[in-house]
């Protein structure tokens, strides 16, 4: 199936007389006749489902399309996009651990790394992602363990060059780990340019209506644990909790997943509800068409951005001109994302003034759903960074962060148009 196909029939196929849609498995608990059947769920000798924490039928069938849609072998849910990447550095992370990150990332991802699993004891190097492969290569040490980085960061737009960093990782004996919230598997498969784990903020463009807090991780299945087996010791040694199972000899190419739905799952609980599973499922069927939507105002609103007088500066990778357009043609070329960055002459106070001027657009702690919102990340999501952080990360003070909706876009360029009359 293509892609689009695959937005709507993937993860669930019911049988005949079956409901249509997928049904909300709102249980959290599962019965069973026997007590040798449960107990051998509980030692991972049968597949089956026992308690929601787990795994839950509603919630496995849109894991299932999120992995197909991005070409992986197995996906799972978590309660978050911050629980997503969390979950996804820490199944192959322990105290002692090092990580190597691009500095261009969301800012709750930056304080992830640089300040929660610090206090674990697993310690991480940011890194300017335009750098040469030789400067990169310096990060590294003998106890790095993963390569994290965003198809397009949030909130400044870049692109990641995402064959250089799978070269880099895999040349460093670790696998490379791609958020593709911003990018969605429409517009990139980072699997396809050797990204190992992809992981999501499915709250955005996924589900798309800004209706559920909601993450995912998935598997390429492309790494081999057991040639690093000295490095990853939690997948390639005994289980204790599962009675001794080896999960790279046991699971294969799903010993990953199958670690982090069975072990750090059960042990942190940050499941995403089926309900919220459910509208997630709901908003994948209409990925493709919103995406290509998303990409088309956003790119008609960046245009008219670069010939307004009042604006500083645009930052949108569809944009020719663009400092990340080669990149964007060769990883994004069917569109980038509906969101863009940009200032406004006269700095932080004349881009609050604008800001608050706007009608259509509103002021909202959101991106990437179905109406037009903005943020100015200095002030709000990166409030906490201090003026070096804010530079090592590429926000710029005046930057305002628009994400354009599926709104007609003449009413979003008059919204626009009045505001800046305004100012
Ligand atoms: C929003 C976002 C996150 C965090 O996701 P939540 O669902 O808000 O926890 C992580 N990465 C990127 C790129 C994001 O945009």
């Amino acid at each position: 199936m293509k892609t689009e196909t695959k937005c709507l029939h993937s993860g669930y196929e019911p049988k005949n007389g079956e409901p249509r849609q997928l049904p909300v498995y709102q249980s959290t608990t599962f019965k069973y006749d026997s007590s040798d059947e449960m107990g051998k769920l509980f030692d991972l000798e049968a597949s089956g489902y026992f308690y929601t924490r787990l795994q839950n039928p509603t919630n496995d069938a849109v894991a299932a399309k999120i992995a197909e849609l991005e070409g992986g072998t197995a996906g799972m849910l978590t309660s978050s996009g911050q629980a997503a990447n969390f979950f996804a550095l820490f199944n192959i992370c322990e105290t002692g651990s090092h990580i190597v990150a691009s500095s261009s990332i969301y800012g709750g991802t930056f304080n992830l790394l640089g300040v929660t699993m610090k206090k674990m004891g697993i310690d991480c190097t940011f890194v300017d992602q335009n750098l040469s492969e030789e400067e990169l290569a310096k990060a590294f040490k003998p106890n790095t363990r993963a390569v994290f980085g965003e198809t397009i960061t949030n909130p400044t737009v870049s692109v990641l060059d995402i064959e250089k960093f799978a070269r880099l990782a895999h040349s460093h004996g670790v696998p490379l780990i791609v958020d593709n919230t911003f990018a969605t598997p429409i517009n990139c498969h980072p699997i396809k340019w050797g990204a190992d784990i992809v992981t999501h903020s499915t709250t955005k463009y996924m589900d798309g209506h800004a209706i559920g807090v909601g993450g995912a991780i998935v598997d390429s299945g492309n790494f081999d644990w057991s040639v690093y087996a000295d490095k990853y010791p939690g997948l390639t040694t005994p289980d204790e909790s599962y009675h001794g199972i080896v999960y790279t000899e046991k699971f294969g190419k799903l010993a990953y997943i199958t670690k982090a739905t069975s072990q750090l799952m059960r042990d942190l609980g940050s499941i995403q509800s089926p309900q919220n599973a459910f509208y997630l499922m709901n908003g994948l069927e209409t990925l493709h068409i919103r995406m290509q939507r998303h990409c088309q105002n956003a790119l008609a609103i960046a245009e008219y951005l670069s010939e307004n007088e009042k604006v500083a500066w645009v930052d949108y990778p569809d944009l020719p001109n663009d400092k990340y357009n080669s990149l964007a043609k060769k990883y994004l070329p069917n569109g980038s994302c509906g969101v863009l960055a940009f200032g406004i002459k006269g700095g932080r106070e004349k881009s609050i003034e604008f800001m608050d001027s706007l009608k259509l657009a509103t002021i909202a702690t959101h991106v990437a759903d179905a109406k037009t919102c903005l943020l100015h990340p200095a002030s709000h999501t990166h409030r906490q960074m201090t003026e070096e952080q804010l530079i090592e990360a590429g926000v710029a003070p005046d930057l305002i962060r628009l994400s354009v909706g599926l709104e007609n876009v003449d009413d979003l360029i008059d919204d626009l148009k009045q505001a800046f009359e305004k100012i």
